[in-house]
């Protein structure tokens, strides 16, 4: 049977009746292991005689930490590994308030999107995680920002994988972090990121759960996003904005485009302009990101990072044209906190090392 981390509010009540035991009871361990991040208080719920014993037969969890590393800064990077061997990332983030943290989680082991630039990419899709590993990255996490004394106000599926390409579990996933009643973080503190797979930006919207949408496009035109993101060749600028459109109209809330400023490649102040003018009239706001720069990336290019005065330019333009335009500050560089880094380090331990490069999206 699944670990108790698998479970929706619905399906363990099912269970609960088919082990022969009020379903009532279901929400009261759910509430005490999501309240207490994974980890349940068991004298605190009064429980019919060998319900603990049952749901502890299982488990309450399928991942275990394989790694922790802190930075200086305070992020905190954890690789977990899953029942079957494999590993997946997770990041803590915390806020400029000290008492405050975001959570980064991953969506996939691996992934199969392939962007130019990004140390995922480069082992490759192997599989997509439940939404119960999922959900344990949240758990892990937020036992991280207790022990930091630090409340996990954000929550960012930004981490390995495409989200959209797993959207069942992750939407699985997302309806327990988000759920009120189970005492975790609320819809409007989580936010789901694409490279832009429109299918997946309908989906969602569709789907009633109204998160924020964020969209790595880190490119105005699609000559240069197409050279970044292979998704790019599948589905345009044009087209993916417009998605993003449709998105804020069902939920009415504002798009966040996400774009990692590489040194000659898209961060001219032509770009700004090109850029400005596709997003201006939308009212979407930029998350302008810097590159973690680690090496050679899938197609032997060494990106750099952009100089701060370009990227101070490249906001300033901008700015001048009335975007709201953020630089979203690099997380836990001494770690590797850009997606993928440290699962791809913690790999080249065991197996002959490779090339890494950044990842940022
Ligand atoms: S940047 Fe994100 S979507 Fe692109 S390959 Fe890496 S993990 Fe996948």
């Amino acid at each position: 049977m699944p670990a108790l981390s698998e479970y929706s509010v619905a399906d363990f009540e099912h269970q609960v009746v088919a082990w022969g035991h009020p379903a009532v009871h279901a929400r009261k361990i759910l509430r005490r292991f999501y309240t207490g991040a994974g980890e349940i208080a068991w004298e605190k719920i009064e429980l019919p005689k060998g319900l603990r014993e049952r749901v502890l037969a299982d488990g309450l969890v399928g991942s275990t930490l394989a790694t922790r590393q802190q930075d200086p800064d305070g992020t905190v990077k954890l690789l977990l590994r899953l029942g079957d061997g494999r590993t997946v990332e997770t990041v803590l983030m915390p806020d400029r308030r000290s008492d405050r943290a975001a959570g980064c989680l991953s969506t996939q082991v691996g992934c199969a999107m392939g962007c130019d630039f990004c140390a995922t990419a480069q082992a490759g899709f192997e599989r997509n995680l439940t939404s119960g590993e999922i959900a344990e990255q949240f758990l892990a996490i937020q036992r991280e920002a207790r022990a930091a004394r630090r409340k996990l106000r954000t929550i960012v599926f930004m981490g390995m994988g495409e989200p959209m390409h797993n959207l069942d579990a992750v939407l699985a996933a997302v309806r327990r972090i988000g759920h009120g009643e189970l005492g975790a973080v609320g819809w409007a503190q989580i936010a789901i990121s694409t490279v832009g797979i429109v299918p997946g930006i309908e989906a969602l919207a569709a789907s009633g759960v109204p998160v924020a949408l964020a969209i790595s496009l880190h490119a105005p035109d699609d000559a240069t996003r197409a050279r970044l993101l292979p998704t790019g060749r599948r589905y345009g600028v044009a087209e993916v904005l417009t998605a993003a459109d449709r998105y804020q109209a069902a939920t009415g809330r504002v798009v966040n485009i996400q774009y990692c400023l590489l040194a000659g490649v898209n961060d001219s102040l032509e770009h700004a302009r090109q850029l400005a003018a596709l997003l201006g009239p939308r009212r979407m706001h930029v998350n302008l990101l810097r590159y973690n720069p680690t090496g050679l990336s899938l197609r032997g290019v060494n990106y750099e990072p952009s100089s701060d005065a370009t990227a101070d330019a490249f906001a300033a333009e901008l700015r001048a044209r009335k975007l709201v335009a953020h630089f979203r500050r690099s997380r836990g560089p001494d770690i590797a906190a850009a997606c993928g880094q440290l699962r791809q380090r913690r790999t080249s331990m065991v197996s002959p090392p490779h090339a890494t490069s950044g990842a940022v999206a």
